[in-house]
């Protein structure tokens, strides 16, 4: 079999004949799978060693022109799992994008994992997810659960969020020269998809990580002050921060014809954030990948 070890943060791979060493990663056809199947690639992984699993046929078909093994399933079909698990080693569940319907699908996966006897499970989870009162997280604590009573070895990389979240800030700033919210003075540690990638793949590639959860998150932490003068800087244009009371952002987001249903959620992720259930910085993500995380300036720099 292939033994994947560590040479600090480099990666090594021996091979006996006969046993393969599959990773297959649900959610390979979004944009943390991609990254993260670029990262195994520079990693050194064999293209034929990644199955890559998600709906869209497209961007299944392009992961195929690299040589990394596809199949097409759905999470809302138990059917098209059957067998899809066989001879995998490792698995990276890769958390589904529609909050509210996540739990049967990770469900699914997890009994499919559970049942192919897979020797590592790694869930995308939420920063803080045990504890934290973030909405959306009550469904990857509910996940993390499931996962240990499924028994299979595993790993929580509890990321939190994607600096990318914020680009449509950045495009409000560029376009306007003010950004307004109610987030307030809350910190948030982002860090760009390309990171969680990163460590995603150092997780799949080296020993020592089941049993294990991490709390990923960006070096620095910024408040929107911080985000409107990083703006300012890289656009060369005025930007400013308006803080806005919930009642004000509530109506706000109502001038801008947004529903009750997204009005609420969005304010009371604010007001989350405002607490800040996104401010953690302890360094585990910078660890995990041997290198600093990538500052919020640089990714807006890359927007311009
Ligand atoms: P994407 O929306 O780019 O990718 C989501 C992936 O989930 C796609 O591969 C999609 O497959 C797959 N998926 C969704 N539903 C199903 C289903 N029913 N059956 C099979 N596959 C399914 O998200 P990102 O890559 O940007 O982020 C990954 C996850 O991280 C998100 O799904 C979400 O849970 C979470 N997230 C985290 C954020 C953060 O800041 N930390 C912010 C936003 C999301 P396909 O495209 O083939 O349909």
């Amino acid at each position: 079999m292939r033994d994947y070890s560590r040479s600090r943060h480099g990666y090594l791979c021996q091979t006996n004949e006969g046993i393969s060493m599959t990773i297959a990663i649900f959610g390979a056809t979004g944009q943390l799978g991609s990254l993260t199947i670029d990262s195994l690639l520079t990693r050194g992984v064999a293209a034929g060693d990644i199955l890559a699993l998600g709906r869209n046929q497209d961007r299944l078909a392009r992961l195929g022109e690299r040589g990394v093994r596809t199949t097409a399933i759905d999470l809302d079909d138990a059917s098209t799992l059957d067998g899809v698990l066989g001879g995998v080693e490792r698995v990276l569940l890769i958390s589904a994008s529609e909050p509210g319907k996540r739990m049967p699908q990770h469900e699914v996966a997890i009994n499919v994992a559970a049942a192919a006897g897979v020797g590592h499970l790694v869930y995308t989870s939420a920063l803080q997810a045990p504890t934290t009162t973030l909405p959306l997280a009550a469904e990857h604590k509910a996940t993390e659960e499931l996962i240990a009573a499924s028994g299979i070895p595993a790993t929580y990389l509890r990321n939190g969020w994607y600096t990318e979240n914020h680009r449509s800030d950045f495009d409000t700033a560029r376009e306007h020269g003010v950004i307004s919210n109610s987030v307030g003075a809350g910190r948030i540690a982002s860090a760009p998809r390309g990171d969680y990638a990163e460590a995603a793949a150092v997780v799949l590639t080296t020993p020592g990580h089941e049993g294990k959860g991490y709390e990923l998150s960006g070096d620095a932490a910024w408040d929107f002050a911080e985000f409107a003068a990083t703006a300012e800087r890289v656009l060369g244009t005025p930007v400013r921060y308006e803080p806005l009371s919930s009642e004000q952002e509530r109506e706000q987001l109502r001038g801008f014809g947004l529903d009750d249903a997204t009005v609420g959620f969005v304010v009371g992720l604010n007001a989350s954030i405002a607490e800040g259930t996104l401010s953690l910085t302890n360094g585990d993500l910078a660890s995990l990948i041997g290198r600093p995380t990538v500052p919020l300036e640089e990714t807006l720099r890359s927007w311009v």
